[in-house]
């Protein structure tokens, strides 16, 4: 007789919040807090292309690194942005990084990915915004 093998989702090992912690970001992620590993909370600070434009770093940056500068535009409904900044955070810390994120310039934008519990609730905001 065969013992019945059965494989085990990702989902059923870590539960749903662990799952996203493990594996939805980078492995490299670790707490901007902390240092823990495995991560609940992105954060990616946006800003406007036409504004970076205005600084000298960026054309500088944009002329040694063409191929990261790409790498870094997103497509946004209201324009083309430059991702300036990502940061993780475990839920402990993320409080803390959400209200930092909120200081950012009114015409930054700020994504906050929180994971499967907000799901369809991803936060997109000006500073000063609530999602
Ligand atoms: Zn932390």
């Amino acid at each position: 007789m065969v013992a019945e093998r059965r494989k085990v989702g990702i989902l059923e090992k870590y539960g749903q919040e662990e799952a996203h912690a493990r594996f939805a970001f980078s492995p490299d992620a670790r707490c901007a807090g902390c240092k823990r590993p495995f991560p609940s909370t992105r954060i990616i600070l946006m800003f406007p292309l036409e504004e970076m434009q205005k600084r000298p770093e960026w054309t500088l940056f944009c002329f040694n690194h063409p191929e990261k500068a790409q790498a870094l535009l997103v497509r946004l409904k209201h324009g083309i942005h430059v991702r300036a900044r990502t940061v993780y955070a475990c839920t402990t810390c993320s409080p803390a990084a959400e209200r930092e994120a909120a200081k950012a310039p009114s015409w930054a934008t700020v994504e906050i990915n929180r994971g499967p519990k907000h799901l369809g609730r991803k936060v997109y905001g000006c500073a000063g915004e609530t999602g």
